[in-house]
């Protein structure tokens, strides 16, 4: 029988936010299902939007026996502690170690992953495994579209492949082709060639949006070229926000000669650097973005949607800036609603109070962002929740969420989701468990950058964009980069970085 080891660990780092990721944020996952060991990751692992769910159900189709390590991912923040590093990548390691006889192994990772040792988190994991098993046995991993894809994670693995969706509702769907590109290789016992191109500008993640151009084409052009010779090949826009030597985006291609990847990863690559001008859009400071709301709701049956990009917690915000929320309050926008704002103190405060109280809080802004600060205000708690629920929307796919103590707070015609826990708001579930109907809203701000469009595009008369303080600036050339690879453009068609730009007075905008 064909035994097939596998495990994940996913974390999507900016080095530039403001909070580290520890162990305990992979064991609660914040946002993402709970870490998992075990015959607990081969029993819990399905049916919902990850990679491994897609992968395991796969393999027993296929008829294959896994053997399970570890899977576990915590919410995008600064780096990965050493401490949660190690023990994680040693769970792993160990578990492919101890697994006896395999064939195979398969990896659910993210991509852009950065401890505060190690540069390269997945290669070196993906090092590991491949020092545990050797060179004959194939190891395949899944990557996330955001992963800032590394020389050594493309020669350590027989093949990496990304999700084609952002927002993502094909994880799953990858796991599924990780599955199938391993059935080839363990039938065939064929080794593909690779080829690995950088793409030589950073793409902010604002335009990486593939239900939109210029993305959409190319990926439409990228699955076009798959074929009998080229069986599987990715392009990952990248995560512009990790300040080492292989930061932004690339192409990967697998093919059944060095010529054919070749071609199809030049092909790619050319596509993406012919579209460089065509990675740009409106962005809207928050009072110009709010007005423009308002005004437009007047007009709408639908609600207006500020995407809060900077905040984004999928980004390594913090999900508690108040910048949004001061605009709304400011030109009093009514009808109006935010979320989530992480802050258990306020959650807290909201809860001793009771439904019906007024609260007198600093709310959310205790992040230490430039420019950002708690908001202090009377507001009403309209609703408690203990912050657990289904989203059973199409990005989290009926993960259940655990916000932890949480409120609907409103001031004037706004009404705030404030939780203990971050997640990005990328559900319309988000709102209803406090009592807010988002469709019968005119104005929702939600701190996302993208993933919310799979759940919130079908009930949105428009989704605009704002720039309030954050830890994610939707504009890569503002970021105080030191250590990109000399060269790549800070932004499409934008000035390219210098080693000369590490100045020992450039330190990170947020300590
Ligand atoms: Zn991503």
């Amino acid at each position: 029988m064909t035994r097939i080891a596998v495990g994940g660990f996913l974390h999507e780092t900016n080095t530039f936010a403001p909070t580290k990721a520890t162990y305990d944020g992979f064991l609660h996952g914040g946002g993402w299902p709970p870490m998992r060991e075990g015959a607990k990751l081969l029993e819990k692992m399905r049916n919902i939007n990850v990679g491994i769910a897609g992968f395991i159900p796969a393999a027993e189709a296929l008829g294959w026996e896994l053997v399970p390590t570890i899977w576990c991912a915590a919410s995008p923040s600064a780096h990965v502690t050493t401490d949660a590093y190690e023990r994680v990548a040693k769970a792993i390691v160990d578990g492919v170690r101890a697994a006896g006889v395999i064939d195979a192994v398969y990896l659910d990772l993210h991509g852009a992953m950065v401890a505060e040792h190690i540069d390269d988190g997945e290669g070196e994991i993906i090092a590991r495994v491949r020092q545990v098993i050797g060179g004959d046995l194939p190891l395949v991993v899944s990557l996330d579209l955001h992963a800032n894809v590394t020389p050594q994670m493309v020669e350590q693995s027989d093949a990496l492949i990304a999700y084609r969706t952002y927002p993502h509702i094909d994880m799953a769907d990858t796991g599924r082709a990780a599955a199938r590109h391993l059935a080839l290789l363990l039938r065939s016992g064929h080794r593909f060639a690779k080829a690995f191109r950088q793409i030589p500008f950073l793409i902010p993640i604002s335009w990486q949006c593939t239900n939109d151009e210029p993305c959409k084409s190319i990926y439409a052009k990228l699955v076009a070229l798959e074929s009998d010779a080229i069986p599987t090949l990715s392009f990952a826009p990248g995560f512009p926000a990790a300040d080492f030597p292989d930061c932004g985006a690339s192409v990967f291609a697998y093919g059944r000669t060095q010529a054919d990847a070749d071609a199809a990863a030049d092909q790619i690559a050319a596509l993406i650097a012919s579209h460089e001008g065509d990675f740009h859009g409106r962005i809207f400071a928050p009072d110009e973005g709010v007005r423009f709301a308002m005004e437009a709701a007047q007009r709408a049956s639908k609600p207006i949607v500020i995407a809060d990009t900077q905040d984004n917690p999928g980004a390594g915000g913090d999900s508690d800036t108040t910048g949004m929320l001061r605009a709304l309050v400011r030109n009093s926008a009514s009808n109006a609603a935010l979320g989530v704002i992480v802050d258990p103190e306020s959650a807290r405060a909201a809860h001793a109070a009771g439904p019906g109280a007024i609260v007198r809080l600093a709310l959310g802004g205790k992040s230490g962002i430039p420019g950002d600060a708690p908001f202090e205000h009377n507001f009403v708690v309209e609703k408690l929740s203990d912050g657990k629920f289904l989203a059973p929307g199409p990005y989290f796919g009926g993960s259940m969420m655990n916000l932890g103590p949480s409120a609907c707070l409103r001031v004037g015609g706004v009404r705030v989701v404030v939780g203990s826990r971050k997640a990005q708001l990328a559900d319309q579930a988000m709102f209803r468990f406090v009592g807010i109907e988002p469709t019968e809203q005119s104005i929702l701000v939600n701190k996302s950058s993208m993933h919310f469009r799979a759940d919130f595009e079908p009930i949105a008369e428009k989704i605009i964009i704002c720039a309030a303080p954050g830890a994610m600036p939707a504009d890569t050339s503002t970021l105080p980069w030191t250590r990109l690879r000399a060269g790549v453009r800070l932004k499409p068609n934008g000035i390219p970085f210098t080693p000369a730009m590490k100045s020992p007075s450039t330190s990170p905008a947020i300590g």
